[in-house]
């Protein structure tokens, strides 16, 4: 349930079970189109990305479809902090957008009235914003310049993704209330950020390994 753009995937990477507990958890490949596997219809997230269930019935594949076996679960979870990284990383690049206040809009020059961020009760948002934004940034960076010899540390790219949602949300939050109904509009990417972190606060999350 909920694979993020599987209507446009050839490929499926799916963990699977081949016996009990979590040392029986091993993954595979399954291409589009193998008998017994279906797609189902498209739906969308708040953030209108895709996503599908995907079924399995009575589903074959080859045996060098097998990523890895029994055991693998780590493995695989190692990987799998790689690719957190890699989408905080890609998210912090929208966070400038919040911290301006979202000033540009979407094919627009109109940008927010300079009297209101000159409000010192805003700047002190606005340097609150900052540094939340920097800290989290930096344990990003911290997770990833630590990986640069090997796949990151669990510790340290689970503290990078809290932070890096829980800061993304709220400034991103703080920023649509700054810039009030414009803000809250579609018309901008300030609530596009809202609605994107609040995503990732749930998708990414992980079990024990
Ligand atoms: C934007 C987005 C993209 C996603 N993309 C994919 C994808 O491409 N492929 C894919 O496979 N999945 C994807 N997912 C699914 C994602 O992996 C799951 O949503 C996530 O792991 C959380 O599982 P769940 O939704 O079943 O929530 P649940 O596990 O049911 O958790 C719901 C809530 O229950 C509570 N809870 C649950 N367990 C405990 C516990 N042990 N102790 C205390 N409280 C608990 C917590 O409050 C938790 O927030 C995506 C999800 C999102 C939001």
């Amino acid at each position: 349930v909920f694979s993020t753009f599987s209507s446009d995937a050839h490929i499926f990477l799916v963990y699977v079970r081949f016996g009990p507990g979590l040392g029986g958890i091993g993954s595979v490949l399954v291409e589009r189109g193998t008998p017994g596997f279906s797609i189902g219809a498209p739906r969308a997230f708040m953030s209108d990305e895709e996503w599908c269930e995907l079924s399995f019935t009575d589903c074959r594949i080859p045996a060098e479809n097998v990523l890895l076996g029994p055991g693998g679960f780590k493995q695989q979870m190692a990987g799998f902090n790689v690719e957190r990284l890699g989408q905080y990383r890609a998210f912090a690049g929208l966070w400038p957008l919040c911290l301006c206040g979202g000033a540009r809009l979407r094919g627009d020059t109109r940008t927010i009235r300079p009297a209101i961020v000159r409000i010192p009760g805003l700047q002190w948002k606005f340097a609150d914003m900052a540094i939340k934004l920097d800290s989290a940034q930096l344990l990003l960076y911290r997770a990833a310049a630590n990986a640069d010899r090997g796949l990151p540390s669990a510790y340290e790219t689970a503290v990078a993704k809290a932070a890096c949602n829980q800061t993304g949300f709220e400034v991103s939050s703080e920023a649509v209330q700054v810039m009030g109904a414009l803000g809250y509009s579609r018309e901008t990417l300030v609530e596009y950020c809202m609605r994107r972190t609040r995503g990732w606060m749930i998708a990414a999350a992980r079990s024990k390994c």
